[in-house]
Formats: C-alpha cells, structure tokens, sequence
C-alpha cells in the first residue's frame, strides 16, 4: 500500500484571531519523515511577529471578556473545542502521521482523542473547584479566589505534537489565562490548526494564538524573552529547558517543565514475562522509542537474564517497521534528518563501548522503494554489564534500548538511580511488598507497577532532578495556571 501524502501546505501563523503571513516572509520547509519529501512551508515568526502575538494575548486578557465571562460560559466553549476535534479526528490523525512519522493507528486510537480529551477534561474539572473559607472566626472572613496569572507562553516538542499543546492549553485556558503557543519547527501542521478550531469554537480573538519558529536565537526565545509573557509552560530537552529558564529569569517568568528521561525498567525474577515482555516492547518501541517516559534501560535479574534477552530479541524482530499510514505498521521512522544523526551516533557509541548488539542497528532491509529516503531504523537492543556507559546514561530518544543485568533488589534500585533523569520507573514483580518497597525507592516523578503508560489525568505528571520542575494535571496544572487571592472582610 503506497499512501505517501505529497500535498505542500502553506502554514501561517495564527495571531489575534486571523491567519497572517510572516513579517519577513521568511519560510521554512518541513519534509514526511518516512520519504523526505516537502510537506508544508511554513511561516517562520519574526521578533515583531512574536511581539504582535503577546501584544493580542495581553489584550483578550486585559480587556476580556474571556477572564472575565462566567465559568460555565467559558468552559463551555474548551468542551465545543473538544468536539470539534473529534469531528475532524481523522483529518488530524492523518496529518499528525504525516508529520511525525507515527502510525497512523495510534494518533487516531489514541492521540486524537487524548487531545480532545485534555480539554474536555479541564474544562470539567474547573467547574467542579470550590475555592477555601475559613468560617470560625468572629470578625473577620477568610476566602480564596483561584485567578488566571495572564498571558502563557506553550512551547512544545515534536514527538507528540497536538496531545502535548493540547495537555497545557486546557488548564490554561480553562482558567482563564490567553495563550501564545509555538509548537517544535519540525512538527507544526496539526498545531497550526489549534488557532482557528478555538475561534470556531466561539473564543474571542486574541486568546489562542499560534507562532512558528526555531528556538535559540528565533521566534522560541523571543516568546520567552518577551516582557508581555506571565508564565511558560514547556516540554521537551532539558538542556532546552536550562536555556529557557535564563531567558526567562529577566522578566521573573513563572515556569513548568516537563524534560527528559531514561526510564529504569525492572524485571524481578518473580515478573509475569507473558506480559513484562509485550508492555516492555511498546515501553522501547511505541512512536519509535521518541517518547519521554521509554523505558530503554531494560533492567533484568540475572537468574531470568538468557530467557528475557531471547524473549524480547525475538518479539523486537516481529515488530512492523514501514508506512507510517498503512495499519500494520507498527513503528515509522525516525521525525527528522537532524534527529536520525543523533540516534544513529550511538550506534558508533555503543560499539566503542563494547556494547552487544542483541539486534537492529541498521535500516530495514525490506522497506518498500518509495520509504527508501525515510529516517527508518530497526528496533535496536543492545546488552551491555556498565550502567555508567553512555547509551545507559543519555536520552537517545530512538529505538535503541538496553538490557543491563542484576543480582539484587539494592542493586536494582542503585542502578535504576545512578542517571541525572527522574521522569518515570517501571517495575515488574509479582510480590506485593516488594513492589511497595522499590515505588519508594526509585527517585521519579510516575512509577508504574505491572503496567506502563496508564494516565489518570487527576494525577500528578512531572519529573525528579534534571526531568522537569513542577506537575501537570488535574489540580496540580491549575496551580501553575492560576494565582491564589485570599480576601479578608472585616464582619464587625
Ligand atoms: P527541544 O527542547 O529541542 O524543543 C522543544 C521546543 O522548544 C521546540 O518547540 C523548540 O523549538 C523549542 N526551543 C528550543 N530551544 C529553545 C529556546 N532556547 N528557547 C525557547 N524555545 C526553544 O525538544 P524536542 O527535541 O522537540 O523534544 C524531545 C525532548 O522532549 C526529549 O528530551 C523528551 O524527553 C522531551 N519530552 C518530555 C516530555 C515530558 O513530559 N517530560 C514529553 C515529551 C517530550
């Protein structure tokens, strides 16, 4: 099945309610991973562009009527957003394949519907939020009031373009904040569309706006330099993260971020492999292992280490790999050219690391001519004895995993700690002590126990040390998104 979408988009930036063109009209291409063929060109923000979009957030914030319009009003229109989402489901599953090289299947199963989701699900849960009175006192009275902080910058990577935008702009806007949001250079087609699914959904002007750009130097680091920002709300590397945060420090900018990962996997010896093994290939594997929460340090128990390594060998090489649109597949390839460099960097690592390669680590041979150009990699499995090495160390973000072998619970949980990332940790055993005891231990925002990637959207998300400061979700996104105001009213 060849399904190769060759239409050239032209994508514009979304400021006060209407499309516009850049300033300089300076475009930049984005290309199909899958064939390197040009997608879209899109219209890169300039300073003043950037400038013009704080400029109508700051407006729609100030002069309202969208902070200031009831809460059930506004909420209403995030869950019309929603809908309208899930009207144009297919378009959007479609083109967030398209342009990120994911299977087709999982956007729409999954992503789409995640996205749509992530504001119904705000807008739900604001209208359920009491705020606090302190009643007991003679004289005087004590209440809260949970305000919007202002104008919210939403910067995004590209490996889960639209349900990640969506995820921050729900809280957002659902308490009442505007928004500037500046989706990943390389990923921009279903974001570009955020703008004008809210005007439709009947937000005024001015509170989503969407610019294009690069990051250091361009339409990224103006947004978070601009003085007409209140607070960023950011995810992707944590190097990007460590740059924002002296952008923004000028201006004393409100921040949260989400940063990256290197997931400790843990298989006791008592683990049912009947599932460890299947839930530990998506956990390596899912969108090409260019997902935060990837568990790509396999951590294995040495009394089941032959069967695990020969197990989970055999079910990487049943994986599909090819066109991201047909429905068999399985993996896609890797987002960009820049990034397929990266991943394919550590191969050569791995080998002067004396690594063991399990299996992958070259293109598929199979592949059908017209993915021929496409950034595909085999799922790559690598078994290496050094926890300190490289490839078990840095975020490769790529289908390349490794299994590490181990004796003893302590050694277990020092190993799964001994990296700068605190994102997530997956343990699998089947005592319940044990389970308990290692969720203590392992120093991460999420553990997961016999599962993988289970979100309640109430819970608390965010990382430990270098992967992230600050929650998301439920109420702890609506902290970073509102400011508390205590009022006291003298009664006598
Ligand atoms: P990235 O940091 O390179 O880019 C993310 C966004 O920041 C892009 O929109 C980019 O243009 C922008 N940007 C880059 N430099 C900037 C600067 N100096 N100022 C302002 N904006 C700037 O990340 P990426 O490569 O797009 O994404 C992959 C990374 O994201 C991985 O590290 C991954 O772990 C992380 N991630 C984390 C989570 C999480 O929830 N913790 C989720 C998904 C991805």
């Amino acid at each position: 099945m060849k399904s190769v979408d060759t239409k050239v988009r032209e994508i514009k930036l979304f400021i006060d309610g209407e499309y516009v063109t850049s300033s300089s009209n300076s475009l930049f291409e984005v290309k199909n991973p899958a064939t390197q063929e040009v997608i879209a060109k899109v219209h890169e923000a300039t300073k003043e562009d950037v400038d013009r979009a704080c400029k109508a957030a700051r407006r729609a914030f100030e002069e309202g009527p969208w902070r200031t319009m009831t809460v059930k009003e506004r909420c209403e229109k995030i869950r019309r957003m929603a809908e309208i989402i899930m009207e144009r489901r297919e378009e959007l599953a479609r083109l967030e394949a398209t342009d990120v090289g994911k299977p087709y299947s999982v956007a729409f199963e999954k992503e789409i519907p995640r996205s749509a989701h992530n504001l119904k699900f705000f807008a739900d849960f604001v209208e359920q939020l009491g705020g606090e009175v302190y009643p007991m006192e003679e004289e005087y009275l004590n209440y809260t009031r949970y305000e919007p902080v202002g104008v919210a910058a939403l910067i995004t990577p590209w490996n889960l373009p639209f349900m990640l935008t969506t995820w921050k702009l729900g809280p957002c806007l659902a308490a009442g904040n505007t928004a500037v949001i500046k989706p990943a250079e390389a990923t921009p087609l279903t974001v570009s569309l955020l703008g004008e699914i809210a005007k439709e959904a009947g937000i005024p002007d001015g509170v989503v706006n969407v610019v294009h750009g690069f990051g250091p130097n361009s339409t990224g680091e103006f947004l978070t330099a601009h003085p007409e920002v209140d607070l960023i709300s950011f995810t992707g590397e944590t190097t990007t993260g460590k740059a924002i945060m002296k952008t923004g420090a000028d201006t004393l900018k409100r921040v949260s971020f989400e940063l990256g990962g290197k997931a400790a996997n843990i298989i006791f010896e008592d683990a049912d492999l009947n599932k460890a093994i299947p839930v530990s290939i998506q956990a390596a594997f899912l969108n090409s292992g260019q997902v935060c929460l990837a568990g790509s340090r396999i951590l294995v128990q040495r009394s089941i280490f032959d069967e695990f390594v020969t197990r989970f060998k055999k079910a990487a090489e049943e994986l599909v790999v090819g066109d991201p649109q047909d429905p068999r597949t399985n993996m896609g390839p890797l987002v960009s050219e820049e990034h397929y460099k990266k991943v394919t960097s550590y191969l050569e690592i791995a080998k002067q690391e004396n690594a063991t390669l399990i299996t992958g680590g070259k293109r598929p041979a199979n592949l059908p001519d017209y993915l021929k150009n496409g950034y595909y990699l085999e799922p790559t499995v690598y078994v290496h004895e050094n926890p300190e090495a490289r490839i078990c160390q840095e975020e490769i973000f790529g289908p390349v995993v490794t299994l590490i072998p181990f004796d003893t619970e302590e050694e277990a949980v020092q190993i799964a700690n001994n990296t700068q990332y605190g994102l997530n940790g997956v343990i699998w055993t089947e005592n319940l002590q044990r389970a308990h005891r290692i969720s203590h231990q392992v120093r991460a925002g999420t553990i997961w126990v016999n599962c993988w990637f289970v979100r309640d959207l109430r819970a608390p998300f965010g990382g430990f040390k270098k992967s992230g400061i600050g929650r998301e979700g439920g109420r702890h996104s609506l902290e970073f998104f509102t400011e508390a105001k205590n009022i006291c009213i003298a009664l006598k």
